[in-house]
């Protein structure tokens, strides 16, 4: 948390130090807020929301040990250090907070004034919808749980629904109509004409979506996010590899296996962790020049080393 405090306020230090004038605007003498539209910074969201989780988290423990929700966050230093000075990333105000129902429910607010806001947790429950870099995991437990009542549904029917719909009208699953939190849309469910087979697929418009389910099985695809560092570093060291096959032999290598065949470098079939398929390389017919790019079909991929310098 400490360390997301430093940030937040480096991030705010740079902002002013980059913006000149318009800083000097942002900070109204009158205390008011000049900012617009913060949802258009989705980092700024995604902070503020894991300030006010932070916040409920520290909510939770004052409640389990004084059995009481705190009169105000500055009381909740008691259970966590520093927490009552968190600030919105977009106003660099701390956060409001209401206790109201004779102490039974309790509001952390961000204190942006304009609507809309980054949002409030009312009693643990957040406002806003996932953000980003949650959605693939969002979804994947959305598809297991449609699963599970797959599977409760064929338990007490003896084949699995004709359309999804059915596990809201036979009471097993009211939620059955959650939406993929990345397109917003239905799950697309299909069977055969005796219901003993399914699917059920990530409703995203275009590839790579979040994965699907047959017959209770998920397939996943691997995160392009997840795996980037790994990818990076595979391809540092294929970078470091061809520096060290020019030593040897005053070129680089034609083709990626002659690291293998010259003993530089053993594993110089490595793969991007998120496709899982081999680097693509290319050099120059006199071997002075190399391109080592990540094999990701998507673009932006996880970018290329070209003749040692990085793109990243
Ligand atoms: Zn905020
Ligand atoms: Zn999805
Ligand atoms: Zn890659």
């Amino acid at each position: 948390m400490n360390k997301l405090l430093i940030s937040s306020a480096l991030f705010f230090l740079l902002l002013l130090l980059s913006c000149g004038d318009s800083a000097v605007s942002m900070m109204d003498p009158d205390g008011g807020h000049a900012f617009s539209a913060p949802a258009d910074n989705p980092e700024h969201a995604e902070m503020c929301h894991d300030n006010m989780e932070d916040l409920s988290a520290a909510i939770s423990m004052f409640y389990a040990s004084t059995n009481s929700y705190p009169d105000n966050l500055i009381e909740l230093e008691t259970v966590a250090p520093g927490i009552s000075s968190l600030t919105c990333p977009s106003c660099n105000l701390t956060y409001l907070y209401e206790l109201k129902n004779s102490g039974d429910v309790w509001t952390v607010t961000c204190p942006l004034p304009d609507e809309p806001n980054h949002g409030h947790i009312v009693n643990g429950q957040s406002s806003w919808p996932p953000d980003p870099a949650v959605w693939p995991e969002v979804c994947h437990s959305n598809m297991t749980c449609l699963a599970s009542c797959m599977a409760m549904f064929y338990g007490c029917y003896n084949r699995y629904p004709e359309e999804l719909s059915e596990l809201g009208t036979s009471g097993i699953y009211e939620f059955w109509d959650n939406p993929c939190p990345a397109c917003g849309e239905v799950y697309q469910y299909t069977t055969n004409s005796i219901g003993d087979t399914y699917t059920i697929h990530c409703p995203m418009p275009t590839e790579p979506t979040h994965g699907y389910v047959i017959d209770g099985i998920c397939y996943w695809p691997p995160d392009p996010s997840g795996g980037i560092e790994a990818c990076r570093s595979n391809m540092s060291s294929l970078g470091s590899a061809c520096a060290m096959f020019y030593g040897q032999e005053n070129r680089y290598p034609i083709h990626l296996k002659e690291l293998g065949i010259s003993g530089v470098m053993g594993n110089w079939d490595l793969v991007c962790p998120s496709c899982g398929e081999l680097y693509s390389y290319s050099s120059d017919p006199d071997g002075q020049t190399y391109l080592v790019q990540c094999p990701l079909p998507n673009d932006p991929g996880h970018g290329f080393i070209e003749d040692g310098i990085v793109s990243w």
